[in-house]
């Protein structure tokens, strides 16, 4: 059997935890966190932009952590006129490694199309940074039958012109959307089948090396209950963890689901 890739669980604070709240809460995660868990996990938190400064110098000052700084979001330009936006340059020199790039939640709220999201993409690379793209279906897509369309749209748009080594290096977060922050997770079975799916659209964009190594991540109301579950799945690398990930007795559980109960 094909080794698995390693996990990367993310924790995405969405507009939550001001700066004060941040430094508490990756100190405790730290506290809560181990050398076991960062060789068997890669960790990220993506606090709001006003806390960035603050976790990174907390991050640095816990002795042998390995949290990894995120953003939630960052312009596709590195400067200009663009009033109330962030340069993926400035989150560079914050040492932040990755961005979430596509969330439904931006998609929705800030009309951000697949053609935006894929020039995102390419700006993360560019400034040495790695993406999590985000992908998923609304309700009503999914009852109509066409999450595949949808998510194979999403995907292909949002690696145009990609390169193929790139790809295999990037995060993709499958998130349904009616399962975001609603209490319902899709089955373990229709994540893996629609991450699988998303590995084989990834191949015949970017080549089965890329397809091979790329990340997939599934979201959507992740918690301690179902963690271990969704990560026993052939196709599903790692957790992007909205709600759960606030607490950091909760979402330090996600990432020790190894020794969760079956
Ligand atoms: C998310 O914010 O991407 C998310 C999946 O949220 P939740 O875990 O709360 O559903």
């Amino acid at each position: 059997m094909a080794t698995k890739r390693k996990p990367l669980i993310s924790g995405n604070w969405k507009m939550h935890h001001n700066h004060f709240e941040a430094i508490q809460v990756v100190q405790k995660l730290a506290y809560l966190l181990g050398g076991e868990d960062y060789d068997a996990v890669d960790v990220s938190v993506h606090p709001p932009f006003t806390d960035i400064r603050s976790v990174q110098t907390t991050l640095f000052d816990q002795k042998k952590c390995e949290i990894a700084l995120g953003a939630q979001n960052c312009h596709w330009e590195e400067k200009g006129a663009f009033t109330g936006e962030v340069s993926p340059a400035f989150l560079t020199k914050l040492d932040v490694a990755y961005v979430i790039v596509g969330h439904s939640e931006r998609r929705e709220y800030f009309f951000e199309s697949n053609e935006i999201v894929n020039t995102k993409v390419k700006a993360v690379f560019t400034h040495g940074m790695t993406p999590i793209m985000c992908v998923g279906e609304t309700l009503e897509e999914r009852e109509a039958g066409t999450t595949e369309a949808k998510v194979d749209n999403q995907v292909r748009d949002g690696l145009a012109g990609v390169k193929p080594d790139q790809v295999a290096s990037m995060v993709i977060a499958y998130e349904p959307i009616w399962a975001i922050g609603t209490g319902k997770t899709a089955t373990s079975e229709d994540a893996q089948a629609v991450c699988a799916m998303i590995r084989a659209v990834t191949a015949e964009v970017a080549g089965a090396d890329a397809a091979a190594a790329v990340r997939i991540q599934y979201g959507g109301s992740v918690k301690p209950a179902n963690a271990k579950e969704l990560m026993g799945m052939a196709d599903i690398d790692g957790a992007l963890v909205g709600g759960a990930s606030l607490d950091p007795d909760e979402f330090a559980k996600i990432v020790q689901y190894r020794n969760l109960p079956d």
